[in-house]
């Protein structure tokens, strides 16, 4: 099948519309955001507030690794606590989002490179959930995940995104979750509440710097940006959707920061919004 028949394919009910759909990264940082009122859950709600109302939301989490690329495909995707040590409250949270299987076939039909595989095991993990409650807290736009193939390096997932452009004219709004500078093992808890290792606040200005002058090769080949980046990501699932809302980006579109925080020494908040002007 070739690429044109594909599109022709993309036979989504979702019309074309004039204004195309901002794209975010966000830093969801710890699960307890999920249900905590702070300046983070509220730039959350604000973001919601600011931007066109999505026919859809669709979420590359860091917290969904497959082999393969997938998209959940359910018509309700359960909420998953895909965590451990939290309050009684926080494995409470049903988020009840529908999801849209429709939508699903027609992201595997827009994808030409690979083949995105309609899933019906996963649902929403609490990379999307603690973030997109806060957004939507009526439950009533639905909600679906990517996954992030771990097989594949970080081109692989900037190209793909790429792919995924066509969504954004119709009213899809696509969210990249995970954290810029993530190493856990570094936590700081006397800087729980807000503070960051010099390392990290300086490679925090350097991703804003390089997003900012739209420089995406560097941010790709990110095991060149030298210690600081070592230190940042030692393993790349939180980091990798960052790419995502990268390779979203059109040419001339504004980008700006909110939640521009370290918190724990080790973890960065600094969340991105792309629009077009
Ligand atoms: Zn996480």
């Amino acid at each position: 099948m070739n690429r044109l028949s594909e599109f022709r394919n993309f036979t989504s009910q979702l019309p074309r519309q004039e204004q195309l759909m901002p794209v975010l990264f966000i830093g969801h940082g710890s699960p307890m955001n999920g249900i905590e009122d702070n300046e983070f859950s509220q730039r959350w709600q604000r973001m919601a507030a600011e931007i066109p109302e999505p026919k859809a939301v669709v979420v590359v989490s860091a917290h969904w690794l497959s082999r393969g690329t997938r998209i959940t495909a359910m018509s309700f995707p359960e909420t998953i606590h895909d965590f451990g040590g939290f309050p009684p409250e926080l494995f409470a949270v049903q988020y009840p989002a529908p999801g849209d299987p429709q939508l699903a076939q027609d992201i595997s039909s827009l994808v030409s490179s690979v083949q995105v595989e309609p899933d019906h095991d996963w649902g929403l993990d609490h990379g999307t959930w603690t973030i997109i409650r806060h957004m939507y807290p009526k439950a009533h736009i639905p909600v679906l995940q990517l996954s992030i193939d771990y097989t594949k390096g970080p081109r692989y997932h900037y190209e793909l995104a790429r792919e995924l452009y066509d969504l954004r004219r119709k009213g899809v709004l696509i969210v990249g979750s995970g954290n810029m500078v993530h190493n856990l093992r570094m936590v700081s808890w006397e800087m729980i509440r807000g503070g960051g290792y010099d390392w990290t606040l300086e490679l925090n200005e350097r991703f804003k710097q390089l997003i900012s002058q739209d420089e995406h090769d560097p941010l790709i080949n990110y095991q060149s940006l030298g210690r600081e980046a070592m230190l940042a990501i030692p393993t790349p699932e939180h980091y990798l959707p960052l790419l995502y809302t990268l390779g979203l980006k059109g040419k001339d579109e504004k980008v700006s920061f909110f939640n521009d925080k370290a918190v724990g020494g080790s973890l960065t908040m600094t969340s991105v919004r792309i629009e077009s002007i």
